[in-house]
Formats: structure tokens, C-alpha cells, sequence
């Protein structure tokens, strides 16, 4: 069976492509547990870059197919920030999602604004021992709104609106459905099942 190994850390991930991947003839594993690698740099400026440098770099290090992601939240009144710095807006290599948070309202406030277009973008990018590349976008746009709601998901999604609700408002089964990276794994998987027949 073939093994593709996941380039994150996140738990939260790892589970969420597993059993998108369920019905493939795949054997998935976690970098964790083929051993303990350095982290890549991810330096890219877009999505797209970050996605390659990572799968790349982790194919190298592992000998193994390699999928990796990047994602982040682009806010239309703050030019696209914090995009591929999403997960380090408010400073250091990974800040926590309050810090985060805090970092987004306090531009908002800034501008003087309460609200503003914006969306989340998940790139996949799949890298096979051979060469073999496969990617997959995916993208949901919504309003940001200085007012948090729910307490579910992660990271912004309390002040991610959708209609009335937020991310944050939604069951992990509805988010997959709509979210970034729901969409770009369900395309992945239409790719993976044709390159695997
Ligand atoms: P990555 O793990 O390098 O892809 O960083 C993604 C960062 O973007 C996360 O740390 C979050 O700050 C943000 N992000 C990505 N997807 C989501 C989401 O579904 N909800 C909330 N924040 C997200």
C-alpha cells in the first residue's frame, strides 16, 4: 500500500485528512512517528510557495510521498494581511490564537473599521518519490467583524462570519463541508483517486 506522510505537526489536521482519505488504498502517517525531523523554512510569499517548500523539503528528509499544506486569512481592508504570516501575526515563530487575535482587532481599530471582506485559503501540494506533483486549492470567503461568536474551531474563526454565524458557531462536520481546506482536500482526493489506479 502506499504511504503518504502528512508534513504537520497539527493533530487537528492529521485527523482531519485521515479520514478524508479513509477509502484511498493509502497508509497515512504523521512525521512524528517515522521520527524527529528539523522544522522547514517557510519563507515563501504566497500560500502556493509555502506549500511546495514544505512538501518538498519533508520528501527529502523522509524518503517518503509527502503531502503538505499551508493556509491563512487574508482581510481585504488590511491589503490581504495576515495571509501566509497568519499563524505568526502577532509575532514569534507560531503565536498563540489570542495573541493573534488581539494583533487583527487592534489593526482593524487602526483603520476604524468593525468589519471587513475576507477570506481563508488552504493550498495542498502532494509530492511523490518520483517527481510526481499533485496540488489542490481551496478557498471561503466571508466577513471579518470585530465581534467574536462560538466556541468552536480555531484560531480566527470566532470572528469569521458567514451569513449570521461564525466559524467558530459551526460543528467540525459543518465546517469541513464549506471550509478551505474541506474544499482542497475533497479536490486532492479526486486527484489522488485517479493517480492511484
Ligand atoms: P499553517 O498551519 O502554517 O497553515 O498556518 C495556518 C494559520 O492560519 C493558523 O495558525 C491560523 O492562524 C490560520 N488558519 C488557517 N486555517 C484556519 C481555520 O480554519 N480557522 C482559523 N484560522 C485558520
Amino acid at each position: 500500500m502506499k504511504r503518504i506522510v502528512l508534513a504537520t505537526k497539527n493533530e487537528g489536521k492529521i485527523r482531519e485528512i485521515r479520514g478524508a482519505f479513509a477509502h484511498l488504498p493509502v497508509e497515512v502517517l504523521s512525521l512524528a512517528e517515522l521520527g524527529t525531523f528539523p522544522d522547514a523554512v517557510e519563507d515563501g510569499e504566497t500560500f502556493e510557495q509555502n506549500a511546495r517548500i514544505k512538501a518538498e523539503f519533508y520528501q527529502q528528509q523522509t524518503h517518503e510521498a509527502v503531502l503538505a499544506d499551508d493556509s491563512g486569512l487574508e482581510i481585504a481592508v488590511l491589503g490581504g494581511a495576515p495571509g501566509v504570516h497568519s499563524a505568526r501575526f502577532a509575532g514569534g515563530v507560531h503565536a498563540s490564537d489570542a495573541a493573534n487575535n488581539q494583533k487583527m482587532l487592534a489593526e482593524l481599530e487602526k483603520r476604524g473599521v468593525s468589519e471587513s471582506p475576507a477570506d481563508y485559503r488552504c493550498v495542498l501540494h502532494f509530492c511523490d518519490t518520483d517527481g510526481t506533483v499533485l496540488s489542490a486549492e481551496g478557498r471561503v470567503d466571508g466577513l471579518i467583524r470585530t465581534q467574536a461568536h462560538g466556541s468552536g474551531g480555531f484560531g480566527y474563526d470566532p470572528y469569521f462570519y458567514i451569513g449570521t454565524r461564525t466559524m467558530a458557531d459551526m460543528t467540525p462536520e459543518e465546517k469541513g463541508a464549506i471550509s478551505h481546506r474541506g474544499k482542497a482536500l475533497r479536490a486532492l482526493v479526486k486527484k489522488l483517486e485517479d493517480y492511484l489506479k
